[in-house]
């Protein structure tokens, strides 16, 4: 039954991914979230039934606008495949729980601001205070161990990333800085802590290819929301683990 359900998780995922592409890409622009359709930003040809089906709409179209030939991200495909992977990886591990509910929130606010973040360099407080509110009384009905330490993650997060952003000198940007108080919500002071030493270090390889791909190394500025996204989910189902892991390490 189990491998029903989680596949079924999976197909949730890529459906709510789809629609999280559109929400990261509407609401830094204020513009509705239902209405217009989705459509081709270049040319405006509206996607149809076929076309709107997660990943494999991708593939038929060739990566293409079928209206005026303009290329699709592959980022929306894969933003899609990383929702629905994640989505069943939840239900794998925490089956119909309390736990459940928060996961798939903190995955969804997760991938809609990595979509904002990558288009815009924006994290939205649209996005990021209505996820922060159903987090924080879901902690309050599915507590951390103990209750208090989700409070003082988020504090910790905050203040830690906020100390950076004044000594880096806007080096942070302020969606950064909110963002790791809701991941201080979710996973508490420790899981924060290894979750922005492990944004640190994936945004560092991000930097490199980056680098690398712009040839005469210009500095173009890099989006840290994906970095820090990517690390809150992989604190969250293997964060101990890998403290445990790291720790063994140094002794
Ligand atoms: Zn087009």
């Amino acid at each position: 039954m189990t491998v029903v359900w989680t596949s079924f998780f999976f197909i949730y995922g890529l459906v709510f991914g789809s629609f999280y592409n559109v929400v990261g890409l509407r609401v830094p622009k204020k513009e509705s979230i239902v209405s217009p359709p989705s459509h081709c930003t270049v040319c405006d040809r509206r996607l149809t039934a076929v076309d709107l089906i997660p990943v494999f709409s991708y593939v038929f179209l060739r990566g293409k606008c079928r209206g005026c030939g303009t290329k699709i991200s592959v980022i929306y495909p894969l933003m899609e495949l990383i929702t629905g992977g994640v989505f069943a990886l939840s239900f794998y591990y925490l089956g119909f729980s309390i736990e459940l509910a928060v996961a798939l929130l903190f995955i969804s606010m997760l991938v809609i601001i990595t979509v904002s973040d990558i288009a815009y360099m924006l994290i939205p407080n649209k996005i990021l205070l209505p996820f922060g509110i159903a987090i924080a009384l879901l902690r309050i009905i599915s507590p951390l161990d103990p209750w208090w330490d989700s409070f003082l993650g988020a504090t910790v997060g905050f203040l830690v990333l906020l100390l950076i952003a004044v000594v880096s000198k806007g080096g942070m940007g302020g969606g950064d800085i909110k963002l790791f108080f809701v991941i201080g919500l979710v996973l508490g002071t420790k899981l924060t802590l290894f979750t922005l030493f492990l944004a640190a270090l994936i945004g560092s390889i991000v930097g490199i290819i980056h680098l690398r791909r712009t040839r005469q190394g210009r500095k173009t500025p890099i989006p840290f929301g994906p970095s820090i996204a990517a690390a809150a989910v992989i604190s969250y189902f293997y964060g101990n683990l890998l403290v445990g892991w790291y720790l063994s390490l140094l002794t």
